[in-house]
């Protein structure tokens, strides 16, 4: 594998029990995905994600990630075989 590989769409996910409503995860978003007021747990609107990770950058307690997105029977595809 080199670094060039595409791991696969992603969609930013919140830990709710870890979030202290800081907000900085709500104004760097550049797609308004993210909703929340301060002071009160944010939640990521997943289908407005685009998987920057800006978010999980400035969150100052850890609590967002990136998460692979499980395929549905609409998205699903054949993998392109080796070779
Ligand atoms: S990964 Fe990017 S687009 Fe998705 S919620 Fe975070 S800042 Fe917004
Ligand atoms: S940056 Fe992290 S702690 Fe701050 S509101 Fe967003 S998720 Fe919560």
């Amino acid at each position: 594998m080199n670094g060039l590989c595409d791991e696969g769409p992603k969609v930013a996910r919140i830990n709710e029990a870890l979030c202290i409503g800081c907000t900085r995860c709500f104004k760097i978003c550049p797609t308004d995905a993210i909703l929340g007021s301060a002071k009160h747990m944010h939640v990521v609107f997943a289908d407005a994600c685009t998987a920057c990770g800006k978010c999980e950058a400035v969150c100052p307690t850890e609590c967002i990630y990136l998460e692979p997105v499980q395929p549905t029977l609409q998205t699903w595809v054949w993998s392109q075989p080796a070779l």
